[in-house]
């Protein structure tokens, strides 16, 4: 299928890490792609922006080494890599001194009129320190538009503080806080699904959806992040942004347009009516885990190199929406490293049918389930309960109707990266997938008391082996409730 572009208006983005991990990985390859569906005009500059001192042409040559290695073979024509590679500066730009800055100044001021825009791939200490110098160098305009990436803060004072700085220089219609999921062409599809569609809206409430689980495991340990692993585990590095989100998209209401300010109006009613977690209800609602070393499977201990450490790699948790639709709904949450396989899905488990009218013989009704998966491949599922074909009188089964979209459309889909997506949404100046400001703060005000109640808690991680589903005490999470996670598969 080809997909329809929309062609922008001229740009410079100035990547500062621009010879990082996500630049090298993410960036420069979405880029490139949308170059070669010709999105990109030809007076648009990528200027790459790191400490090294360095010429263009040296960070040509590695980023054509990158994209040989990122971008498929049958992506990459030469003259197609020629005119992107074309497009790249590198300027040595430090974000801890006075050194660089002038020049990118400069160097933008003789772009001209455009769109301007700054996206910071490097380690949050360095956001606030950089959105200084920008404004102070007059290479940030009033219109100019700022790109930061996890981690938002450590808690809410961080986080607030940090917004605070961006603030000071930016103005929050120009601040794409990226959340990189809402990128995800399925995650976007859940609200194509509930607003598009009548058929789901009626039963999207407490009276027809008993619960909702929403998973994101990694089979992978820590990946060469123990150090930063350690000082943050995984309420904050994935339920604080990630899940949250996630669940917000879920659970929020109707927005009356789909505009950026609507649909994050809804969100963040959806953080506040959270129920909150705290010292009293924290051991019923929350289970973290840290996996254990098992069969020559470093543990996490051996992932972060440390003798203790009380950081949880896995979390599960109840939370409750304290809402008219949702209310007697609980919503689990769980994610976490070393687990079976790397599967990320938001389920939608409906209630049982009121009665069955079939012997017991037929076997058992199997509960609706709408399964909204966002990895390994990006689809929609839905469970349902039919008569098992053929003679032999009344057997019930469960079948998934699959509503993945390559078979549905029949056509070949090409599911674009999230990062190729969210990048160009800030050069159109779309927030919508976008974290606004107080969409933040409402999330680590969920997420404060909890990682203060477990401060309080003595031995409150427990073991888990490498290759399952967590620890035991998540499974009872739900089972003390009558329900089950699903299975965790790639
Ligand atoms: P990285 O360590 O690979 O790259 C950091 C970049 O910052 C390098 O280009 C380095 O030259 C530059 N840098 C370091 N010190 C500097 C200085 N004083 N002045 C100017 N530039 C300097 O990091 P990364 O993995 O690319 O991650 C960057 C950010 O993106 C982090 O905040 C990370 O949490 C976030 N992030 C990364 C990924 C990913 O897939 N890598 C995913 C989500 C979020």
């Amino acid at each position: 299928m080809t997909m329809k572009i929309i062609p922008v208006q001229p740009f410079d983005l100035v990547i500062f890490g621009g010879t990082g991990d996500l630049a090298r990985r993410k960036l420069l390859p979405g880029l490139f792609r949308r170059d070669l569906a010709g999105q990109l005009p030809h007076e648009a500059r990528i200027i790459a922006a790191a400490r090294r001192p360095m010429r263009s042409e040296e960070f040509q040559a590695k980023a054509e080494a990158w994209l040989r290695e990122f971008v498929s073979k049958e992506e990459l024509s030469e003259p197609d890599l020629a005119r992107f590679l074309g497009r790249l500066q590198y300027l040595a730009v430090d974000a801890d001194s006075s050194e660089g800055w002038e020049g990118l100044a400069e160097t933008l001021r003789a772009g001209g009129e455009r769109i301007r825009a700054f996206y910071l791939a490097v380690g949050p200490r360095f956001f606030g320190p950089i959105c200084e110098r920008l404004g102070a160098c007059g290479a940030a305009t009033p219109d100019s538009r700022i790109v930061v990436e996890k981690p938002l803060g450590h808690d809410l004072a961080s986080a607030r503080d940090l917004n605070a700085r961006i603030a000071a220089v930016f103005d929050e219609a120009h601040v794409y806080r990226i959340d990189h999921y809402l990128g995800k062409e399925t995650v976007q599809n859940l609200m194509a699904l509930r607003f598009a569609n009548a058929l789901f809206e009626p039963l999207w409430n407490a009276r027809h959806v008993d619960h909702v689980q929403i998973t994101v495991a990694e089979n992978l340990g820590l990946d060469g992040r123990g150090e930063y692993y350690d000082r943050t585990g995984a309420l904050r590095d994935m339920v604080q942004n990630h899940l949250l989100q996630l669940l917000c998209l879920t659970a929020m209401e109707p927005p009356g347009r789909f505009e950026p300010d609507l649909v994050r109006d809804e969100k963040v009613k959806v953080l506040r009516a959270l129920a909150p977690i705290g010292p009293a209800n924290v051991t019923q609602t929350t289970v973290r885990g840290q996996h254990v070393a098992r069969n020559g499977i470093p543990g996490y201990l051996d992932d972060v190199g440390v003798a203790s450490s009380a950081t949880e790699s896995f979390v599960a948790l109840k939370a409750n929406v304290e809402n008219w639709r949702w209310s007697g709904t609980p919503f689990y949450l769980r994610t976490g490293k070393r687990l079976r396989a790397r599967m990320s899905e938001i389920a939608i488990v409906f209630k049982d049918a009121p009665h069955s009218i079939f012997p017991a013989s037929a076997g058992a009704v199997h509960g609706n389930v709408l399964v909204i998966r966002l990895q390994p491949d990006e689809g929609v599922t839905l469970r349902m309960t039919i008569k098992d074909p053929g003679p032999g009188g009344m057997r019930l089964r469960g079948a998934a109707l699959d509503m993945s979209f390559a078979n549905t459309l029949g056509e070949k889909v090409v599911i674009p990266d999230a990062y190729e997506r969210l990048v160009l949404d800030v050069i159109r100046g779309d927030q919508t997938l976008f974290m606004r400001r107080d969409e933040v703060e409402a999330a680590w005000s969920w997420i404060d008391p909890i990682l203060a109640a477990w401060e309080d808690q003595t031995n409150g991680t427990r073991p888990y082996d490498p290759g399952g589903s967590g620890p035991e005490d998540a499974l009872l999470l739900m089972h003390r409730e009558g329900r089950r996670w699903r299975d965790i598969t790639g």
